[in-house]
């Protein structure tokens, strides 16, 4: 049995007791982190075929007075569950409009691309066109340098509303890319419905090239399905030139991963991009 060092209440089932108590802490410290602005976001760059920078994505980071920094799949679950990812997610929107304003008339940054991962309960706001609409407003942002990721499962939900959602935000500019693209269960058909500019390979069809007979016909399938309906392709989790090679033999255009960079912050991506702009 596993040592008691918590001094916790070890009525029934202690390991759900240790769930039930883990939870409510998280959610408390993740409302007060929300009110001490222990959030913050890192860049991580994506590239052409060139090896030109377009642009990076936004990943959030809590940083936590005591734990340290705190990883999103440890924290974004329960922040949807709670609601609380509303907020985060408009301040991350916020964020990146912002930064694109900063970078509007600076030579070179001003054609950077930010992509922002958009959550499920976020997307199924009845105003989130709106909200989007009054940040890109309030920053003065161009619509046409922000990306939203969204997810085939957070679309497949409710289809012809998401369809609808995504023709109102596309009409103020803004592009999408499919998100953690081949993980889901949906069927091809809706695809040519919804108005994407980009699919988005997932790493976990990536970490296996080329090695990887079936991860490797994925990717083929993806890319080959990408353009056919002329819409460009990103490989996320590139991690070395084996893959980056097998990719670009198969015809993708960006990528993006500890191949090229981490997620950095904001800072260190504009001094990334300063060394990396084309003579
Ligand atoms: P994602 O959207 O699939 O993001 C890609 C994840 O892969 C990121 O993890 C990134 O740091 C990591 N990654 C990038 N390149 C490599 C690589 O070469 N190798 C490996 N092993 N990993 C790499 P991260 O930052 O921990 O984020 C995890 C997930 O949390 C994201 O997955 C996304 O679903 C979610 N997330 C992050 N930021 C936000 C946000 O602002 N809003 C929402 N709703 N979700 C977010
Ligand atoms: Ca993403
Ligand atoms: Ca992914
Ligand atoms: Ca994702």
């Amino acid at each position: 049995a596993k040592a008691d060092g918590r001094n916790t209440l070890r009525f029934f089932d202690p390991e759900m007791q240790a769930t039930v108590i883990e939870r409510a802490t998280l959610e408390t410290a993740l409302r007060y982190a929300i009110e001490d602005q222990q959030f913050l976001v890192h860049y991580q760059p994506q590239f052409n075929e060139q090896g030109d920078i377009i642009g990076a994505e936004l990943l959030l980071r809590w940083k936590h007075p005591e734990r340290g920094m705190v990883r999103p799949d440890e924290f974004i679950p329960l922040a949807e569950e709670t609601g609380l990812i509303l907020q985060v997610g408009r301040w991350v929107l916020e964020t990146a409009c912002k930064q694109l304003k900063v970078w509007a008339d600076q030579p070179y940054f001003q054609n950077l691309n930010l992509a922002v991962n958009v959550s499920q309960c976020q997307f199924r706001e009845d105003d989130f066109t709106d909200q989007v609409r009054q940040i890109l407003e309030e920053t003065g942002a161009s619509p046409k340098r922000l990306k939203l990721e969204l997810t085939e499962s957070l679309l497949i939900d409710d289809i012809e509303c998401s369809i609808n959602k995504m023709h109102s935000l596309r009409a103020l500019g803004v592009e999408f890319s499919l998100d953690d693209f081949g993980t889901g269960y949906s069927s091809l058909s809706y695809l040519t419905q919804l108005p994407l500019e980009q699919l988005k390979i997932d790493r976990s069809f990536i970490s296996t090239l080329p090695d990887s007979h079936n991860d490797a016909v994925v990717v083929q399938t993806i890319i080959t399905m990408a353009q056919s309906l002329k819409l460009s392709v990103i490989a996320e989790g590139v991690e070395n030139e084996a893959q980056k090679q097998f990719l670009e033999q198969h015809g993708c255009t960006n990528y993006q991963g500890y191949l090229f960079s981490k997620p950095i912050t904001v800072t260190e991506f504009e001094a990334f991009v300063a060394t990396h702009i084309p003579l």
